[in-house]
């Protein structure tokens, strides 16, 4: 037997544990843009899933601008920012990013990369190394723990929302520099870190304060700038990172800083150096976007999800099945069991809703959940409709 059929049946084997754990995922593929209402294998779904928090991504003013800056600009960049990669159409978002985002950071500058998870690695590689010591909080997202990992310095993990524990690690902490990260709005619990203590404490410990704004910005604040203009924040030792995924509803992400920080990153974070610069396209449609939420019209859709988000805490009534009441757009139901959340994941889309089924290790072991997320998209009736579907499925 050749030794390539070895290294499949090793393979074979640990995804057969997979599936005896019921951990093997599935991609659903969507035919229609993303909105409330989708299209799935020949049928339509109400969808409850995405991160699509304003209901911008399946936007046709920001297709329009998509297909205006393809024309104008081409299909791809061609090369990384700092070879020739970098468009007019990204130095103008990045202009509008700290334009938008300097009530909270002074000195404000702001760097445009392809993802989140982009830009966590190259923010935490940059200004971490062997002799740094990361605070990272028990439920970080992978970004953020991978971004840890890679940047080689001694991490020291501190429970959630857990001040006293952090406070202890940053005072007996010996090392050099220190980096605190954490989320803003936890994705997978949708519940808010308390910024502005541990902001006093980045202060007191002279640390870093590196905030995954991914489910804030576009959300959060009047303006829609995020988990910084809710708890009105300002300071040069926050370092933002939004992603404009989920609220802009295209794709890519942002970090905010001061400028130095921001000129740090452009020498040496290899994630940004090392890798080709996304389609200015993608931007010149961002620019379309930031300009929505930043409008009255994008106030008026973060009204409409606080009220979409008060009708599930108002409204939605479980027994055996344990709502978080987070007062985000990210609503978890916990089930516990991976089969059992899979098999309601399935009941569901049988009554027509589709949400997200999330299990280990995307959240701890024995929390499998239902993860309902709210969109300003979303009507009245159809969140009433989810309700009693997952209601009737729970009785
Ligand atoms: N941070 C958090 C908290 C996220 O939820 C995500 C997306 N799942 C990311 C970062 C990564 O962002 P992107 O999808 O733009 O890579």
């Amino acid at each position: 037997m050749s030794s390539d059929t070895a290294l499949l049946d090793a393979l074979r084997a640990r995804l057969d544990v997979l599936s005896q754990q019921h951990l093997i995922r599935q991609r659903w593929q969507v035919a229609s843009p993303c909105g409330p209402q989708l299209t799935v294998g020949g049928r339509q779904l109400a969808a409850f899933c995405s991160n699509d928090y304003l209901g911008l991504a399946g936007d046709q003013r920001i297709a329009q601008a998509l297909a205006e800056g393809a024309s104008r600009y081409g299909a791809g960049s061609g090369a990384s920012h700092l070879i020739s990669g970098h468009s007019r159409a990204h130095a103008l978002l990045e202009e509008a990013l700290a334009d938008f985002m300097s009530p909270h950071i002074e000195h404000c500058r702001a760097l445009y990369l392809s993802g989140g998870y982009m830009a966590s690695l190259a923010v935490i590689t940059a200004l971490a190394d062997k002799a740094t010591e990361i605070f990272s909080e028990e439920l970080n997202h992978a970004s953020l723990i991978d971004g840890a990992r890679l940047s080689r310095a001694k991490i020291s993990v501190y429970p959630h929302h857990d001040l006293n524990s952090l406070e202890k690690l940053l005072s007996s902490s010996t090392a050099q520099s220190k980096l605190v990260i954490t989320d803003s709005v936890f994705s997978m619990d949708g519940d808010i870190a308390p910024l502005p203590e541990l902001l006093a404490l980045c202060e007191r410990y002279r640390a870093w304060l590196i905030v995954d704004d991914a489910h804030g910005f576009g959300v959060m604040g009047e303006h829609g700038r995020g988990a910084l203009e809710h708890f009105v924040m300002r300071s040069p030792q926050i370092v933002l990172i939004g992603t404009l995924s989920k609220a802009a509803g295209v794709a890519g992400a942002f970090v905010a800083a001061h400028e130095t920080v921001i000129e740090w990153l452009v020498q040496r974070a290899r994630p940004y150096i090392y890798s080709t610069a996304s389609p200015p396209a993608l931007a010149h449609a961002l620019l379309a976007s930031l300009t929505i939420i930043a409008s009255d019209e994008g106030r008026q859709r973060r009204q409409t999800l606080v009220a979409r988000i008060a009708q599930w805490q108002q409204n939605v009534k479980l027994s055996r099945w344990q709502s978080l009441h987070s007062s985000t757009a990210i609503q978890p139901v916990i089930i516990g069991d991976n089969e059992e959340t899979m098999a309601i994941g399935q009941a569901l889309r049988d009554l027509g809703f589709w949400v997200g089924s999330v299990r280990p290790p995307t959240v701890p072991q024995g929390t499998s959940r239902l993860r309902v997320t709210l969109s300003a998209a979303h009507t009245e009736a159809q969140l009433d409709a989810l309700m009693s579907a997952i209601a009737d499925i729970e009785r």
